[in-house]
């Protein structure tokens, strides 16, 4: 069997047109546009590159965006201050705190500064606890999760009753795409660096979603033929042919694991595209939610 491939840069495109179309409709009805403010602290090279694209995808699709940048070494009071100004400004509609943090700041105490309504990235505290509750919703789900989600949704995959497998139980990424699967009425089994037998749980999967940032780790004979592979993890290979050296490559082991799955995610053009194309789905739904 080969796998049907998911294509996370087309569906991620349709995902931004709708967005740009809808922010357009609420422009010529006279409303705002929507706002996104970055909050990012020190000099995180990576991180800083997240914010920037984050920032292009705005300017793109007619989002406007704010752009704080703080030193490594900014105080607990002045971070918690800007997000609490940030929540009370009307032109910002979604607040984003790029994570990680510099390890001297409190990480839960300013993502539970940011107003609820304006959690674009969802992982306020409360929106985190909606999502683990039976019959309670989210203002948001965090973007890399729902990413996933759209993706199986989109490739006609079916969730309910199936038995879901997620490697990796980060805050960002395992655990609420693990909530987001019970919520559809999967059958879940979270794995983490202490699983026993990691290759038979995986067996065990009609949907696994990767998330342990470990090369290729997943085998081909660790899939059930037919399951429905969601990668998540990027990671870096070291490739001679390429002018960078490197290349980028998944958690899973993508020309194995295709020739046994029945659907699957490419790294990268899978769920990367995803994350960024959610968020500005959130910040439109949020501008929604406050300008009626
Ligand atoms: P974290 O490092 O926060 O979490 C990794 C998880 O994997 C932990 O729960 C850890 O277990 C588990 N794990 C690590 N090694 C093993 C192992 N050998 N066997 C089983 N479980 C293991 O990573 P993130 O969740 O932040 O990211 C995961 C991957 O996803 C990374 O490659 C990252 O780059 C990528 N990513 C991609 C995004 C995208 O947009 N496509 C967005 C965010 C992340 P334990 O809890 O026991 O330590």
């Amino acid at each position: 069997m080969t796998a049907q491939i998911i294509d996370g840069k087309v569906i991620a495109a349709k995902v931004r047109e709708e967005v740009k179309a809808e922010v357009a409709k609420m422009v010529a009805a006279g409303k705002p546009a929507p706002g996104l403010a970055t909050v990012l602290v020190g000099s995180r090279v990576d991180s800083a590159t997240y914010v920037r694209s984050k920032q292009k995808a705005c300017s793109e699709l007619g989002i406007e965006s704010y752009g704080h940048d703080l030193a490594e070494d900014v105080s607990q009071e002045e971070v918690e201050a800007l997000v609490k100004q940030l929540s009370a400004d009307p032109k910002v509609n979604g607040i984003l705190v790029q994570l990680p943090l510099p390890s001297h700041l409190n990480e839960e105490a300013v993502l539970q500064s940011i107003a609820l309504n304006k959690d674009v990235d969802g992982f306020h505290p409360v929106n985190i606890g909606r999502l683990a509750q039976k019959g309670r919703e989210p203002m948001f789900v965090p973007c890399t999760p729902y990413g996933c989600i759209y993706l199986l949704e989109q490739a006609g995959v079916k969730i309910e009753g199936a038995n879901a497998v997620v490697l990796g139980r980060s805050n960002i990424v395992g655990m609420p795409a693990a909530l987001l699967l019970i919520g559809k009425n999967a059958t879940v089994t979270v794995c983490h660096s202490r699983t026993r037998d990691l290759a038979g749980v995986v067996r065990t999967a009609d949907i696994l979603i990767a998330a342990i940032g470990k090369t290729e780790m997943v085998r081909g004979d660790w899939i059930k033929p037919g399951a429905a592979v969601i990668d998540v993890g990027i990671n870096s290979k070291p490739d001679p042919t390429r002018e960078k050296g490197y290349r980028l490559v998944g958690d899973v082991n993508y020309d194995e694991a295709k020739e046994v799955a029945g659907y699957i995610t490419p790294v990268p053009g899978g769920v990367g595209p995803m994350t960024i194309a959610m968020l500005m789905k959130n910040t439109l739904r949020a501008a929604q939610i406050q300008n009626p």
